[in-house]
């Protein structure tokens, strides 16, 4: 087996996409797949989406669109970042949508332009005129949907007010959280990203939400040892051993994904759940067994039952940050596709 292994599930990615655009009660659905789709694999996840009913693929960067481009020629793909003069030469060439955050709108290509309503990032705080030909949608993103629905109805109801002028053209400011949340947000399209990825965008068990988790994340013993007391493992002898202790090594570290901050989280060995000791190293973790067992005993990191949310919050962080942060690079853990 490779060192470890990311299983992507394309048919939970097709019952989160059923169970979204079931609430989003006629609105559109668009999939955001930026960032190699949070570490999923953009390509696939993009191709799941389409023919599960997205009608729009989501990206920030040029590079990330026209990777989506050359598989999808068909396919509407927006930029939801601003883009530098000569990238938007690209996007025109490829028939880019584009986001357009102050009153300068380039020509000949179709633009989104974004409003800020609250989220104090990129963004016209008002339209001083009505939008050009060429602008097919406003758009707005949100503060607070996971957090503070109060705010975040703030911004719906200024979103609305300052498009309410404009209802011809394809309004969006939902996210993932406001799509579970907040009815009245969806407007003609939502922008879903991490509940695709049947995560949550609480932070809490993706279940609650019926969202079915998309990545299985798993590897094996690669040495298995009993420390002594007094005996450490790993930099800055952060564990030492108060009575003999069996430990077991498992390749995955900091490079492949698997935080320096995940220490003291916990990993499935032989479907039990057991503690990652000492500090996690670039290339590998150690966990301890609590007996001895045989090398190439299997350990999931990620999967039955087993959460990126339980992970993220040892780690003090997001779901989103610790996907994003697996698989970056193809030559460490070795991503695996299947249609289930
Ligand atoms: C990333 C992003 C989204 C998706 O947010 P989720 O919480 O993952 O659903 C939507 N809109 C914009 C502008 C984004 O940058």
């Amino acid at each position: 087996m490779h060192r470890s292994q990311l299983t992507i599930d394309l048919g939970a990615v097709r019952r989160n996409i059923r169970r979204l655009i079931a609430t989003l009660d006629g609105a559109d659905l668009w999939a955001v797949v930026k960032a190699d789709a949070y570490g999923h694999g953009a390509v696939d996840v993009a191709g799941a989406a389409l023919s599960e009913g997205a009608r729009t693929l989501c990206v920030v960067t040029l590079a990330e669109a026209l990777e989506l481009r050359a598989e999808y020629p068909t396919a509407r793909i927006l930029v939801m970042s601003p883009l530098l003069p000569a990238e938007i030469a690209r996007a025109r060439e490829a028939g880019l949508e584009i986001t357009v955050v102050d009153a300068d709108i380039p020509e000949g290509v179709r633009v989104h332009l974004k409003l800020d309503t609250g989220m104090g990032r990129f963004g016209l705080s008002e339209l001083l005129s009505a939008p050009g030909r060429n602008v097919v949608g406003l758009m707005s993103h949100l503060a607070t949907a996971d957090c503070d629905l109060e705010f975040a109805r703030e911004q719906v109801e200024r979103f609305r007010q300052l498009t309410e002028p404009y209802a011809g053209l394809t309004r969006h400011i939902a996210n993932s959280a406001a799509v579970l949340r907040i009815p009245e947000a969806s407007f003609d399209a939502a922008r879903c990203g991490i509940a695709l990825y049947g995560l949550s965008p609480f932070g809490t068990d993706p279940a609650d939400d019926d969202l079915e988790p998309v990545l299985r994340w798993e590897s094996r013993l690669a040495q298995v040892k009993q420390l002594q007391p007094g005996e450490s493992t790993g930099y800055g002898r952060r564990f030492v051993a108060s009575e003999s202790t069996w430990i077991g090594l498992v390749p995955a570290g900091y490079a492949d994904g698997f935080r320096r901050d995940m220490t003291g989280t916990e990993v499935l060995v032989e479907g039990e759940r057991r503690p990652v000791i000492g500090t996690v190293s670039m290339d590998s973790f150690a966990v301890s067994l609590g007996r001895e067992l045989l090398v190439d005993t299997p350990v999931v990191i990620v999967g039955d039952g087993l959460l990126v949310e339980d992970h993220a919050r040892v780690a003090d962080t997001i779901n989103y940050e610790i996907t994003c942060g697996i698989c970056s690079d193809r030559r460490r853990a070795r991503r695996v596709i299947v249609d289930a």
